[in-house]
């Protein structure tokens, strides 16, 4: 074996996904030396799939560092979504009532190869297939020791590691689970989420309550389609084939005769959902951003706004901890602004997944039912609703 590298940073980023390539961009926007550590490359990133609605608060975010040029080139945007029951459908024209914020619409695996490339553009170093291995902590800084795709070993050596590595990272896994508190909530509601290279049948997201399940239609692009389907806790994806999740949606979509405009399933996963929330998000010289920090349903769009909105906070203190105007202390105020925030959008994502699911229990199904017809008969409930799911302020 080859000796082992080593390379001096100030800021060590495991993760390239949103919150570590938008942390990285910022970071080196004001000269303060960060590093990017991913396992995988970029083209592998953008095959995964994910998030795809974003909210205008990130997007303005976005915009005033320069980020969201290509975004802003090729996005759609939504201001009303429809839930649909056997009885009813009802069209939330959630931007007529917020003051005009839409979503926009835009694959998070665009977006994060958009900030990939910007970051290579302005000289960043963000080093791909290359794996975290383990972190230690000392007085003196963090070290990251890694595996590159090679076999050889890198050792980075920073004065702080922000782990934006996911929900399954290595870094929160580097804090002693003493010095943090871990709320955690498994919902018992369980989804296959499918990606379909497939021209966009309905113009805006769907809920349907059907009582079978839920399924849900999200916007992507003009050739690619996110749809979910509530399952059973027991049911496997084998018993899933293209043919039968099709006409499952189109059932649960109440679309009669009509079919939707079907096409190749290139992704499709079986999903538990959950909530987590770390307090505090940082640990002496390790910080945890998006998903790594905190899990949330997807139901209502929130993890990756909320990844970028972390590190939007966390990039100001780093930077002005580099810039002496602050000292290391200070550094806690990241958990002090963004928990209660993320406490907020798990508090909305809840409600919206309650609202829109079937529940074992009657009693939860009534509870529920009675909050969705809140939705259409309180013009106040509406109007929070509305501008909480355009964007958690
Ligand atoms: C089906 C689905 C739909 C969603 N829809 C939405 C939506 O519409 N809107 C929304 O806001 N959110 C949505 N989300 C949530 C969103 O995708 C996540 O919250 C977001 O990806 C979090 O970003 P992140 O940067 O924190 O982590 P991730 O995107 O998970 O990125 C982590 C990165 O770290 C890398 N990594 C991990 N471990 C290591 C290691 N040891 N060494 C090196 N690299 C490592 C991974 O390869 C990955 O690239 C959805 C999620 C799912 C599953």
């Amino acid at each position: 074996m080859g000796s082992v590298k080593t390379l001096e940073t100030e800021v060590c980023i495991l993760g390239g996904g949103p919150a570590g390539m938008v942390l990285a961009n910022l970071l080196h926007e004001e000269n303060v030396s960060c590093v990017v550590v991913e396992k995988l490359d970029p083209e592998s990133i953008k095959a995964e799939g994910r998030a795809g609605i974003i909210e205008w608060t990130t997007v303005e975010a976005l915009q005033q560092h320069g980020l969201a040029e290509q975004m802003l080139s090729d996005h759609r945007t939504q201001g009303q979504c429809e839930f649909r029951t056997p009885e009813w459908t009802f069209m939330l024209d959630y931007a007529s009532l917020n003051g005009g914020k839409v979503h926009t619409v835009y694959p998070q695996t665009d977006l994060v190869y958009d900030l990939s490339n910007v970051f290579e553009q302005r000289n960043g170093q963000a080093l791909y297939r290359i794996e975290g291995q383990s972190i230690e902590q000392s007085n003196e800084g963090v070290t990251l020791n890694c595996v590159q795709a090679d076999g050889e070993q890198l050792t980075i050596h920073a004065s702080f590691l922000v782990g934006c590595d996911g929900g399954r990272g290595l870094s929160k896994r580097a804090i002693p689970k003493e010095a943090v508190r871990v709320y955690h909530q498994a919902h018992n509601i369980h989804w296959i989420a499918i990606l379909a290279q497939a021209k966009p049948y309905f113009p805006y997201t769907i809920y349907a309550m059907h009582p079978d399940g839920m399924a849900a239609f999200l916007m992507r692009n003009d050739s690619v389609c996110r749809y979910y389907l509530q399952i059973d806790g027991d049911d496997d994806l084998e018993n899933w084939n293209e043919d039968r999740i099709w006409a499952t949606l189109e059932q649960r979509f109440f679309m009669g005769n009509k079919n939707l405009h079907r096409g190749n399933i290139f992704k499709i996963n079986k999903m538990s959902l959950r909530s987590l929330v770390t307090d505090p998000m940082r640990y002496q010289r390790i910080f945890l951003a998006g998903d790594a920090a905190h899990l949330i349903p997807p139901t209502g769009a929130k993890g990756m706004n909320l990844a970028i909105h972390d590190v939007l906070v966390l990039a100001e203190l780093l930077i002005d901890h580099h810039h002496g105007k602050i000292d290391s202390g200070d550094l806690d105020l990241y958990s002090k602004k963004r928990l209660p925030l993320i406490w907020k959008a798990q508090n909305f994502s809840l409600q919206l997944m309650n609202m829109i699911h079937k529940h074992p229990s009657d009693f939860d199904q009534e509870l529920w039912m009675s909050k969705m017809k809140q939705l259409q008969t309180s013009p106040a409930f509406a109007t929070d609703f509305s501008i909480d799911y355009v964007g958690i302020l």
